[in-house]
This record gives C-alpha cells, structure tokens and sequence, in this order.
C-alpha cells in the first residue's frame, strides 16, 4: 500500500470516528450538562425567598400604560407601521412630560432604516422571521442628569416594536413588549423624582423583533460610545409567570454581579433566578438569552449589562399575548425589584 493511500485510509478512518463520536457522545454529553442546569435552576428557585412587597412605582400607572401600548388600536407596533409610529410620538410626549432631555439625533427621535434579512438564531429563542424593510423606524431617547456630572450614564432599555398585524390577526405584544416600556416610564418618572448620582439614558427601542436593528443602530450611528457608558439594563417581557420566577441574565459573563443580585433578592418580592446565560458547554440544551434581545447588542460592545425577563410562556409571539394576561401584581413588583436593581448599581458603581 503506497504512503497516500495509508493516509487516506487514516483520513477516512479519523472522519468515521468523529462521525461517530458526535452522533453517539455528543447528545448524552448535551443531555448531561441539560440535567445539571435544570438541577441548578431549581436549587436557585427553591432557595430564593421573596421579601415583602413594595410601593415606590404608580402601580396603576404602569397598568395603563402597557394597556395605551398593547391596545389593539397600536395594531402591534411593527417598526414604521401607523401604530408604531403612534407609540413612538405617545412616548416622545411622555419624555417630555416628564422633563428628560432630547437625547436623538432629532430631538427624542433617532431615525433609522430597517433592512430586510431572514433571521434564525438559537439565541433568538429558536425564532425564525423575515425581518421586513422599513423605512420608518426610530428609537427614542431621553436623558435624566444625575447628582454627579462626572458620571457615565446607565442606559435602561426596552423595546416598544412588535409583530403587528398578520391575516388580520393583531399581535398586541403585550407582555413582549409593552409590560418593559411601560416600566421603563414608570422608572422615568420615579427617578425625575428622586435623582440617583448617575445620569440615567431612558431608551425605548424600535425593530428589535428579529433582528436587534434598533439597539445596533444606537452604536453604528455612533450616537452612542461604548466606552462612555456605565452600565445597560434591558426590559423585554416583564408582567407574567405562572411560577413567579424573574430571570436575571449576566451573573455568568460578570461574575460581580452575583453579590448585587443577592442583596437584591433581600428586597425583592419576586424570586430572581440567575440563568440562561451559560453557554452550550455549560448547560447543553438550556436556552442562552445572552443575545435574545437588546443587550445582546450591549454585550457585544462590551458595555457590562443585565437582562430581566421571563421564561417563554404559550402565548410569546401569538395573538394571545394580550393585556388581560398580565398578572398585575407579579408586574409591579417585577417593576420594583428593578428600580431597586438600578439603586444598587448606582452606590456600586459611584465612582465610575
Ligand atoms: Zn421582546
């Protein structure tokens, strides 16, 4: 047998047992890690013990809010579609209202075109969608100062955009992503109240269904500097879980936070469970959210960043995620247990 034949029966051999090995360890190594997780996560879940519920936020307020947003009159807020363009303009007056500065790049506004792409990511919670183009979106931005000048500001995000109207069904997007908007004001209007020392940028996103576009334009525009910003809180599906669980992902990728999120729990009245950030070779099966919204985008400017959210219910992405399925109290105190977040970040943080 000549030398190349020896070796492409060794080639040929070392390709078979990779075959092999894939179909036959891979799954039980994934299967494993799964177990682990799951074991993991329901050690979290039976150890965190709620504290006593609170009342900083205009529980009401936040209530009619997600409703204005998850009406069916917003026809599901599809970036530059007549109801998104309405949610837009409605938030823009509330950011005046409230008295935050424009911070776009036309006044509260910063506009910005939607290209169309087909997305499939694992990441993005096994959704597939084609991303339509539009021409129209627009994030929008408003800045609260803080008690000290020196200081970067946090950005706190949530998304308004949603599916919109299809076969003249409307996907109101209420949970996703109306329950993260609504929240994002009510903390607008708390902190306009009660200044923390770090500026606070209050942005509600557009185009994130799919394909993060808003949160990417953010920084390919270069309206924002990721080395110029403390710290990102992302909101995105906030108002309902039939185990009352809140996830916080980003404990994994920055392991400081693990201290915060324990002080947290300590005032919390939800049970938050730090998870879905590990990746494959951590936890097999179990869903990674580090890029299932917009601080996905964050992450990968390497701006630190948390991300508070839900697990996927049956109703994520149908015409059933409407606003009668919000379990009110649940969403207040979830609401809550972030502008507490937000307090913490901002003694740790108070010297940068
Ligand atoms: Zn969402």
């Amino acid at each position: 047998m000549s030398v190349t034949k020896r070796l492409y029966l060794a080639g040929a051999a070392l390709v078979i047992a990779a075959i092999l090995l894939y179909t036959l360890a891979w799954p039980a190594w994934q299967q494993q890690l799964t177990g682990q997780e799951s074991a993991r996560l329901a050690q979290l879940q039976a150890a965190a013990k709620p504290a006593a519920a609170q009342q900083r936020l205009d529980h009401q307020q936040l209530l009619a809010d997600l409703n204005w947003l998850a009406h069916p009159d917003r026809q599901g807020r599809k970036p530059g579609s007549r109801g998104g363009i309405e949610a837009r303009n409605w938030l823009a007056r509330q950011f005046a209202e409230i008295g935050l500065q424009p911070a776009g790049t036309d006044g509260y506004l910063q506009p910005f075109h939607v290209k169309q792409h087909f997305v499939f990511s694992r990441w993005l919670r096994g959704k597939t969608a084609t991303v339509p183009a539009a021409e129209n979106a627009a994030n929008v931005l408003g800045l609260l100062p803080g008690l000290n000048p020196q200081l970067k500001p946090i950005v706190l995000t949530a998304h308004y955009d949603h599916l919109g109207v299809e076969n003249g069904e409307v996907f109101a997007g209420a949970d996703d992503n109306a329950s993260g908007v609504a929240t994002l004001l009510g903390l607008a209007r708390y902190f306009s109240e009660h200044p923390l020392d770090h500026p606070l940028l209050f942005v509600a996103l557009d185009a994130e269904e799919g394909g993060l576009q808003g949160a990417v334009a953010l920084f390919k525009h270069q309206l924002l500097q990721p080395e110029q910003l403390a710290f990102n809180v992302n909101m995105d599906m906030l108002s309902r879980d039939t185990d009352q669980l809140l996830f916080a992902v980003g404990s994994y990728q920055q392991p400081w936070l693990s201290p915060l999120l324990h002080t947290l729990q300590q005032q919390s009245a939800v049970k938050i469970i730090a998870g879905h950030d590990r990746p494959w070779y951590r936890a097999g099966n179990t869903q990674d959210w580090t890029l299932s919204s917009d601080h996905g985008v964050f992450y990968q400017q390497q701006v630190p960043f948390i991300y508070f959210g839900v697990a996927d219910h049956d109703d994520y992405h149908s015409v059933r995620d409407t606003a009668e399925k919000v379990d009110p109290d649940f969403y207040a105190q979830v609401s809550e247990t972030i502008l507490s977040f937000i307090q913490l970040l901002d003694q740790q943080f108070k010297h940068n």
